[in-house]
């Protein structure tokens, strides 16, 4: 496969590494460019933080935690710095998303489901889909809620890495979030009926007439999706 640049537009700091890390470092062990673009500034996400910590303060922090997730991707991550519950789809947000997606100029595009949960997610991906003019795929919503994958990307090899570079998030980690992301991801992996992928990451593809071959652009070299788009005459 020719050498493929990636990226991943995701809303928050943590985003990226909860619906798309084991995809992506995937891609970097495959020899292909990822780049992690993050919207927003993360100021209004929840977690520990110290008792009077102001604004600034706790974007930094967030800038900080973010740099060192990626960095298991050996990616630095580009910040848009739109603040949090700011982004919409307006003049000022349209120019810097587009302005980024013409800086990268990606071959395949991956942000958050249209319908998944939070309202800065939901305008990410309406953006990102608005200027995007190369094939995107929707990551998994939060626990799954009302999505129905069309691709699987096998991550068993990559979990422990992609649990690794969520701990880096230590001001937003909440108890559970590590057990959801193992919980959804061992889910999809069930989905791919395959002893051997015991953790797996969920895509749809947005569906446009010239993209409809896109899933050739996914990371796995024995790609044999579990839902396919052409049936198979395969004997299970
Ligand atoms: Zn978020």
């Amino acid at each position: 496969m020719r050498k493929l640049k990636v990226a991943a537009f995701y809303p928050h700091p943590d985003d990226m590494e909860a619906q798309v890390a084991g995809t992506l470092l995937k891609y970097v062990e495959q020899g292909h460019e990822v780049h992690v673009v993050i919207a927003m500034d993360g100021r209004r996400g929840r977690g520990i933080l110290p008792d009077q910590v102001s604004w600034p303060e706790i974007v930094e922090l967030r800038k900080k935690e973010a740099i060192a997730g990626s960095k298991y991707l050996n990616v630095t991550p580009t910040f848009l710095g739109i603040e949090d519950h700011r982004l919409v789809e307006d003049r000022s947000c349209y120019e810097i998303v587009i302005t980024e997606m013409e800086n990268l100029n990606p071959d395949i595009i991956f942000t958050c489901a249209p319908n998944d949960y939070h309202n800065d997610h939901r305008a990410l991906s309406r953006l990102v889909l608005n200027v995007a003019w190369t094939p995107v795929f929707f990551s998994d919503t939060k626990a799954g809620v009302d999505f129905n994958p069309d691709f699987y990307v096998n991550i068993t090899q990559q979990m422990p890495t992609k649990l690794k570079m969520l701990g880096e998030h230590s001001s937003q980690l909440q108890e559970q979030s590590a057990e959801a992301l193992q919980v959804l991801n061992r889910f999809r992996g069930i989905q791919c009926s395959k002893s051997e992928i015991i953790y797996a990451e969920a895509f749809k593809l947005y569906k446009r007439a010239n993209w409809v071959k896109a899933y050739e652009l996914l990371p796995d070299d024995d790609f044999n999706p579990p839902v396919q788009i052409v049936p198979t005459l395969e004997k299970n």
